[in-house]
């Protein structure tokens, strides 16, 4: 089975959240499962340079009047043949993949990520240079959306898959845009990728493919009803019989804090005490006093609303006071940076707040937080709590989408049958959040208690082998049209 995975970003070559790292574990699982994979990712010019050499020139495909050219590299410490579309638009487009310094979207996206799309779908219908063409074209977010769209417009296709890592963002342009894109005219329309007078480009995915998949089993169902469809729910429960809710996996050689290079003490179930030694180097790093005996409340993420920023910035002076420690590690919007910031200014050696994208101090949050804060007001799945669980790093999670799907709540049941691996809460809210916080916090002080739940947390596999083998099963299932 010949595969063409297509996505705008992939762990190590360009990251800026979960996608790349799905994109980045999930091909190469599929291929050291027999599949003939391509991975299909834009050149951008920072992605080029950190290549030690420069990739070889394999194809030159002509799409819509411009010409792009495919470079053939490896993805980084794997097998996987990696298919690069390199053109002006990306290689002369330093730094994010979407957006500016200020977080502005690049003004001609709607173009850039259309030649993406433009690529994947000729590479998938048309005898090209490449001599290779799928069985299965497999598109990711709205950055792939109108590959499929083009492709059903063949007669000879290969099946398509496309799968949702955050309906929120939808690929949204106005109608000037759309005639610049010369598309079919009969792609603006509501059944097709009209959305209230805007072109989506995830639309193209969720109309025309084969099969929709999304990232947990309960984010598949929060996205056919209001409020979690965003106004897509009536086409997501029409095409609910082609929607599925894969959970994703995690790279487990990536994040193994048994072999973690970035931490300072590496450990497993068997050497757990260890763990003590990251905490308290981070609190060396970041500057907290070092103490053993408060808990480290740890996140990491996008500083954006989705995050649940609005849930716990009123709380967390009353957090300090129970009391804990804070280390955050994020970028995102202004505003909450300077609230995260002014907090740190105000509690030094309590609040440590490191705003930038940085891979190590990840690594080295997940390994020395006693708690780790994902109070998300929606999230597809969600990786951070599946790192911290492998790091006996307590996820406290918001029950929504993937987060309810992978941590169960340390009630007294979950507790004495030993499934306990977290804590969770239900409302939106940042008082149901701070009273989940002092649970967590009282448990924390029942060390035996505390040791058993991160033993459970650490023993739950949320390795890939089981969801690819659910890809895999999907790709071989025709559908009936
Ligand atoms: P999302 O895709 O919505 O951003 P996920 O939890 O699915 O959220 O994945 C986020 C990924 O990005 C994780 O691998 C996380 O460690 C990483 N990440 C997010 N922000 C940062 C940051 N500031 N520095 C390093 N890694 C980050």
């Amino acid at each position: 089975m010949k595969l063409l995975f297509v996505a705008s970003e992939a762990y190590p070559l360009v990251k800026t959240g979960g996608l790349a790292d799905v994109a980045g574990s999930l091909p190469e699982v599929l291929r050291q499962n027999g599949v003939d994979v391509r991975l299909l990712l834009p050149a951008y010019g920072d992605l080029l340079e950190s290549l030690d050499t420069r990739p070889p020139l394999v194809a030159e495909l002509e799409l819509a009047g411009q010409t792009v050219r495919i470079l053939e590299a490896r993805l980084p410490d794997t097998a996987l043949a990696t298919w690069l579309v390199e053109h002006p638009l990306f290689s002369q487009r330093p730094g994010n993949p979407y957006h500016d310094p200020q977080g502005k979207p690049w003004a001609d996206n709607a173009e850039r990520f259309m030649l993406l799309s433009r690529a994947a779908a000729q590479i998938s219908t048309r005898d090209t240079a490449l001599e290779w063409q799928p069985d299965v074209l497999h598109c990711n977010d709205w950055h792939t959306g109108p590959a499929i769209a083009l492709v059903h417009l063949e007669q000879r296709r290969p099946l398509t898959v496309f799968t949702i890592h955050n309906l929120a963002h939808m690929g949204l342009f106005d109608r000037a845009t759309f005639d610049r894109l010369q598309l079919p005219g009969h792609f603006w329309q509501g059944d097709a990728m009209e959305y209230y007078d805007n072109i989506s480009f995830i639309k193209g995915g969720l109309v025309y493919a084969d099969y929709i998949t999304t990232v947990s089993p309960g984010y598949a169902r929060e996205i056919c009803e209001a409020p979690g469809g965003m106004g897509l729910e009536g086409l997501l429960q029409q095409r609910r019989e082609r929607l599925v809710g894969i959970l994703n996996g995690i790279d487990g050689l990536t994040w193994d804090p048994a072999t973690d290079a970035y931490i300072e003490q590496r450990y497993d179930a068997d050497s757990l005490p260890d763990k003590s030694l990251n905490k308290q180097a981070l609190q060396q790093a970041l500057g907290l006093e070092v103490r053993s005996d408060l808990p480290l409340l740890g996140f990491v993420g996008r500083l954006d609303q989705q995050k649940g920023l609005e849930l716990m910035l009123p709380v967390l002076p009353q957090l300090l006071a129970l009391p804990v420690q804070l280390a955050f590690l994020g970028t995102g919007e202004a505003l909450y940076e300077q609230q995260l910031q002014a907090l740190a200014d105000a509690h030094p050696g309590c609040v440590a707040v490191v705003l930038a994208y940085n891979e190590s101090v990840a690594h080295r949050i997940e390994a020395a937080a006693d708690i780790f804060l994902m109070p998300s007001l929606f999230e597809p799945c969600g990786l951070n709590q599946l790192y911290s669980l492998r790091y006996g790093t307590l996820p406290l999670v918001r029950a929504v989408g993937g987060l309810a799907d992978t941590v169960v709540d340390a009630s007294a049941a979950a507790m004495a049958s030993h499934t306990a691996t977290g804590f969770v809460f239900r409302e939106p809210t940042a008082e149901d959040f701070l009273a989940t916080v002092q649970r967590a916090c009282r448990q924390w002080q029942d060390k035996e208690t505390w040791r058993q739940l991160q033993l459970t947390a650490m023993a739950q596999d949320f390795s890939w082998q089981q969801s690819a083998a659910r890809y895999l099963a999907l790709y071989r299932s025709a559908p009936e049209q």
